[in-house]
């Protein structure tokens, strides 16, 4: 269930009065306000039954009517805002009165590299890869298309970007067949974030130094959570921050001033790569899984066969750091 047949009618509501409601006032509308907030409340409950952590969002659209509003389940590890990378999304089609389930794509950021007309063409093919990504998942959803009633660029570009789901009418949204799809759709979305999604397979294997798919697979996985800005803002506020390599203070020894978050220090998934299933994106610990490392230092512990083992790394360093405040500093 998505959160109980709350959700459900919220969504059937949406649905079938989105259109009359969007003929007045956006500012204030009460109608707004409880779809952003309930709808998205009615959802996270039903992500919490997960072993994963997604982040949930509901919108009409920002200062004005959305022509298409959507609900949104964002994975941190790839993305967390619905202008770029891969989720899943409920979208409305006000004008057909239907619901559609999609796994899709964010268009802004596609858009602005490529332009609306190329863009179009880039969320069809990476949609198809989505689909051929996890067969065994997209087989059991509708390829598409899907429709949404409306020309503006947004809605388009979601019609292209749809990689495979289900549409379903005012009826079918009551159904347990919605339950059962949504309870599929996360474990698809779970494959496509450990196999990569959108990022191109030559690519992944160039920056990974391996021609094994699945050694590749786990590096990107890894390089991924650490990127999470979740899990990078976890474990700088869990450890101190200092390299835990060769022992760079960034305070110290360049003078770093500026925000914690954005102290020039890597965080590094340092659980051996080899032992990450499939699956376990979400089972990492912060902050016993990861360390802290400057730059360099990260690079290093990369090209090592072990890219967890902290001991081989530090007994490759040969240099000493100057310890206590630097002399050329006035205070
Ligand atoms: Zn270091
Ligand atoms: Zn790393």
């Amino acid at each position: 269930m998505i959160g109980g047949s709350r959700a459900k009618n919220i969504f059937k509501k949406l649905t079938k009065e989105y259109v009359f409601e969007r003929s007045k006032p956006f500012t204030g509308s009460p109608f707004g306000n409880f779809v952003r907030a309930d709808l998205a409340i009615e959802a996270r409950k039903r992500t919490l039954f997960l072993p994963f952590e997604y982040k949930v969002k509901a919108s009409v659209g920002q200062g004005g009517w959305a022509a298409v509003p959507w609900l949104a389940f964002f994975d941190p590890i790839i993305t967390e805002s619905a202008t770029k990378g891969v989720y899943i999304v409920f979208l409305v089609n006000p004008i057909d009165e239907t619901l559609i389930l999609s796994m899709n794509q964010g268009t802004t950021v596609v858009f602005e590299q490529f332009g609306v007309i190329r863009g179009l063409e880039v969320l069809k093919r990476r949609a198809i890869d989505l689909y051929d990504l996890v067969p065994e998942y997209s087989r059991n959803f509708d390829l598409g298309p899907i429709r949404l009633g409306s020309e503006e660029k947004l809605p388009k570009g979601y019609e292209a970007g749809h990689a495979f789901g289900r549409t379903y009418n005012l009826e079918q949204i009551e159904s347990d067949q919605l339950d059962a799809d949504l309870e599929l759709m996360f474990h698809a979305y779970k494959a496509l974030v450990d196999r990569g999604a959108n990022t191109p397979i030559d690519l992944l294997h160039e920056e990974s130094g391996t021609a094994d798919i699945e050694e590749t697979r786990r590096y990107i996985l890894s390089r991924r959570i650490e990127r999470a800005p979740e899990v990078r803002k976890k474990v700088l506020k869990a450890k101190p921050p200092i390299c835990e390599g060769c022992g760079l203070d960034p305070k110290l020894h360049y003078s770093f001033t500026g925000k914690e978050i954005n102290i020039p220090l890597d965080v590094h998934h340092s659980k051996p790569v080899h032992q990450l299933a499939e699956g376990e994106t979400a089972r990492y610990r912060v902050p016993d899984d990861f360390l802290v490392l400057c730059p360099n230092c990260h690079r290093m512990i990369h090209l090592q066969a072990d890219p967890s083992n902290l001991a081989e790394l530090k007994r490759k360093i040969s240099f000493v750091l100057p310890q206590g405040i630097p002399k050329n500093r006035l205070f």
